[in-house]
C-alpha cells in the first residue's frame, strides 16, 4: 500500500514511469484498480473511491495507491478522525465528540485512546517535524507550546500541512496532507 496525497499527480507519475516501487525503486506500471470502497466523511456524506493498483515489473510486487483522504482499514476520512483528535486535545469528552461527529461511541473511543498513547502521539509529532525539517525548518522554532502532548502533535502536523500546501501542493486539503505525512496512521499505533 502506498499513500497518495495527489491522485492526479500519481496517475501522471505512473504513466511516465516515475513512481518508484517501494520495495526495489524500479518504476511502477499501472495495474488496474483495487476494489471500490466508500468511506464516511463529515456528517452523512460519503466519499467513493476506486484506488489504483500498480505493479513493479522488476520485483513483481503489486501495490495499491491509496488516496491519503482515507486511512487504510478505516471507514472514516482522515478529516473526520482528525477533527475528533482535535476536539479531544481541546478537552472535549468522547461522548460529546461522538454526538457532534455522528459516529458510534466505540469508534470514537478507539480514536481518542490512540490520541492519548504517549508513544503514538510522540511518533505523530516526529512525522510532522521530519517534514518541516525538509520543507520549512524555520517553522519548527515558531511552534507554540500547547497544553497537551496531543495538542503539540496536532499543531506540528497542521504547521507541516500548511507548509506543504503553500510550497508543494496548494490544491490538496490539509487533512489529506496530514494523512500522507502520518502514513495513514493518525490513530493506528505502531506494532
Ligand atoms: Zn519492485
Amino acid at each position: 500500500m502506498i499513500g497518495i496525497a495527489d491522485t492526479g499527480q500519481a496517475e501522471t507519475d505512473l504513466t511516465l514511469g516515475t513512481l518508484p516501487c517501494p520495495s526495489c525503486a524500479a518504476p511502477l506500471q499501472p495495474w488496474g484498480h483495487a476494489r471500490a470502497r466508500s468511506v464516511r466523511d463529515h456528517g452523512t456524506t460519503t466519499v467513493s473511491l476506486r484506488p489504483r493498483r500498480a505493479r513493479c515489473r522488476t520485483c513483481g510486487g503489486t501495490h495499491v495507491l491509496l488516496p491519503a483522504v482515507v486511512a487504510p482499514r478505516r471507514a472514516d476520512t482522515t478529516a473526520v478522525i482528525g477533527s475528533a483528535l482535535q476536539a479531544s486535545a481541546s478537552g472535549t469528552g468522547y461522548r460529546r465528540i461522538a454526538a457532534q461527529l455522528q459516529r458510534p461511541l466505540s469508534t470514537v473511543r478507539r480514536w481518542i485512546r490512540a490520541g492519548r498513547d504517549p508513544a503514538h502521539v510522540e511518533w505523530l509529532r516526529a512525522q510532522a517535524l521530519n517534514w518541516l525539517a525538509q520543507v520549512d525548518r524555520d517553522v519548527i522554532a515558531d511552534l507554540a507550546p500547547q497544553p497537551t502532548q496531543l495538542g503539540e502533535a496536532l499543531d506540528a502536523l497542521a504547521a507541516a500541512a500548511i507548509s506543504l500546501r503553500t510550497r508543494v501542493a496548494p490544491h490538496i486539503p490539509p487533512w489529506t496532507l496530514i494523512g500522507q505525512i502520518t502514513h495513514g496512521r493518525l490513530v493506528t499505533r505502531p506494532g
